[in-house]
């Protein structure tokens, strides 16, 4: 409760970096293509190879797996605010572009990947600044054992992924720690 009352004090958030630093959200985004545990895509939306492919990782048929997409996850922002971070156009033809908190990239929302998770889109400010919020102050109130551990997931992860870049190491062991000690 108190965490709550914390929360809604908080100032308006500054915009997250990869949603204005293209070369940063490039990066973040291609890792998230190539991550084994991520795999977001597909590129073309046809690729009926894709969607066969997520439907067996979820062990579920293709019509339900395509009813899994960024436009629904719980990580995906299209707040206001959000929306006044991103440089141009957020719409086409096919859906629009959000902001994944879980991967840290613009994603668009006939889209998905593998961590895909319900109970999204994010529509309001107030929860939007809330998943900045969590972001920050899970980092300042973890305790020792778990900023090791995430040491040691972060190094890890660079031994298996030496691609990767070190922000997208960062969220990926943050995600893991969240879910380890909750
Ligand atoms: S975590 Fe959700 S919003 Fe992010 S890429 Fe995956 S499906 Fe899209």
């Amino acid at each position: 409760m108190l965490k709550v009352k914390f929360l809604s004090k908080l100032p308006v958030l500054a915009c997250p970096l990869p949603a204005k630093d293209l070369e940063l959200n490039t990066r973040n985004r291609n890792a998230a293509i190539k991550a084994d545990h991520i795999q977001y895509g597909p590129l073309n939306l046809s690729d009926e190879s894709y969607w066969g492919r997520l439907a067996d990782h979820w062990k579920t048929d293709e019509e339900t797996a395509k009813k899994s997409l960024c436009g629904n996850c719980v990580a995906f922002d299209i707040s206001p605010r959000m929306d006044d971070c991103m440089p141009g156009s957020v719409s086409d033809e096919e859906g629009r572009l959000g902001y994944c908190w879980m991967h840290h990239f613009k994603c668009h929302s006939a889209r998905t990947c593998y961590t895909w998770a319900a109970g999204g889109p994010i529509k309001d400010n107030k929860v939007s600044s809330e998943w900045a919020s969590k972001n920050e102050l899970n980092e300042q109130k973890r305790s020792k054992k778990e900023k090791d551990w995430i040491s040691k997931k972060i190094s890890y992860l660079a031994k298996e992924n030496p691609e990767t870049p070190n922000d997208q190491r960062v969220a990926i062991a943050l995600n893991m720690a969240n879910k380890k000690f909750e």
